[in-house]
């Protein structure tokens, strides 16, 4: 058993973070670093006794979801797919076996388990005041266009149905547009970079023309310099290093934590992971920042569920617990609620969170009038290549 201040002593050695001799002397107590290939790598029994979590490991190709999930820990041999406290996540790198032992990189271990199994311990998780909230798209730049209605309106509907709850909690906030127009993605950037104290939260739906079965959340953050988005399967080391990091990685990965144990606690979709990527408004913000995918529009129940308003609300109820289980940490220092936590919560009290079966009948259309004149495509019509979402593509990750 070892101190907890030796551990914050062995993290930061892990993260390169401190040079100081008497943190690395510390740290060769804990981690036993494995070089291979030039690269650091720690072994799961290792990550496993480090943090007193249990940790599984699923066979190559094996998928390991919620309900199977028996450890706090879930590796899968030969994939960057892990399950930490029940949701899944992706590691930038594939955790490999070699001689027996399954080793996962240096790199995630600072930057991915870290973060997500100790996000209350993670440094700087300063008072938040300001959410920032960015619908995604708008006016010429639709998003995806589904036979219900365009992504912009539905992102726009949640961000309106999102305000009032933070508002209620205290929080500023801060829309980076009101209507139907296109903000440029840096201006958006800048909104949140200005205001104090503040995050950055940006809502889109989803969209896959490879896999039209494809559905549930997926929640990302900036990718961490010298690492591959999670939609990348390779990338060239020289194209990495002139890659920047985020000064606030952690704290933006502790918010996906924070927001998708919420999402999948409150609507069980399917758990696509919290994932990584450089999209231009994670790669532009200097605050905590995320980018939620509420969904995927091309899958015709998942889109039909996105049309109806009372769904759209239970989406921003969740977002909004979420965003309040992140400011907590910056106060309370204790861990966030889980997945499971929050499904506990929902089997006690059921009837508030229920949407009727007759509200999820029909379509909701009242989002025509939300933004007055939006023009809804015909049904089937199939989105042409400039539709298509150019801010972010619909990863599907191997
Ligand atoms: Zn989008």
């Amino acid at each position: 058993m070892v101190l907890p201040v030796k551990r914050w002593f062995a993290i930061a050695f892990l993260a390169g973070a401190i040079a100081i001799s008497q943190a690395t002397a510390l740290a060769a107590d804990d981690w036993q670093i494995i070089k291979l290939s030039g690269q650091d790598y720690l072994s799961v029994d290792n990550i496993s006794r480090f943090y007193g979590l249990p940790a599984g490991i699923a066979a190559s190709g094996e998928k390991v979801e919620f309900e199977a999930a028996k450890n706090p820990l879930e590796f899968v041999s030969g994939s960057r797919e892990v399950m930490i406290n029940g949701a899944r996540s992706w590691l930038c790198f594939p955790a490999i076996e070699q001689n027996g032992k399954l080793l996962v990189s240096r790199t995630d271990v600072a930057k991915t388990i870290e973060p997500l199994v100790r996000p209350h311990r993670v440094p700087n998780v300063g008072k938040v005041q300001t959410i920032v909230v960015d619908p995604g798209h708008g006016g010429y730049d639709k998003g995806q266009v589904s036979r219900y209605g365009y992504e912009k309106d539905f992102a726009l509907d949640v961000a309106r149905k999102l305000r009032p709850l933070l508002l209620s909690k205290g929080l500023r906030v801060i829309m980076t547009r009101e209507g139907d127009y296109f903000v440029p993605l840096e201006v958006r950037a800048q909104i949140a970079n200005k205001a104090r104290d503040s995050i950055f939260v940006s809502i889109h739906f989803n969209a896959s023309n490879d896999d039209r079965n494809a559905t549930g959340f997926e929640i990302f953050s900036f990718t961490p310099r010298g690492a591959p988005s999670t939609s990348d399967s390779a990338v060239a080391p020289s194209a990495l290093s002139t890659q920047p990091g985020s000064a606030v990685d952690a704290q933006s990965l502790a918010l996906s934590a924070c927001i998708y144990h919420s999402l999948l606690g409150h609507i069980p979709e399917y758990d696509r992971g919290i994932k990584r990527a450089r999209f231009a408004v994670l790669r532009l913000t200097k605050v905590p920042a995320v980018l939620i995918e509420g969904g995927f529009l091309t899958e015709q129940g998942q889109c039909r569920l996105i049309a109806q308003k009372e769904w759209r609300a239970k989406l921003a109820h969740a977002i909004s617990v979420g965003i309040e289980s992140y400011r907590a940490l910056g106060i309370k220092k204790q861990p966030p609620l889980l997945v499971a936590d929050y499904r506990k919560q929902i089997k006690s009290a059921p009837n508030e969170f229920v949407v009727q079966d007759a509200e999820l009948k029909e379509a909701d259309t009242s989002i025509v009038n939300l933004v007055g004149q939006s023009a809804f495509p015909a049904p089937q019509q199939a989105p042409t290549p400039s539709q298509r979402v150019s801010l972010e593509s619909a990863p599907i990750v191997p």
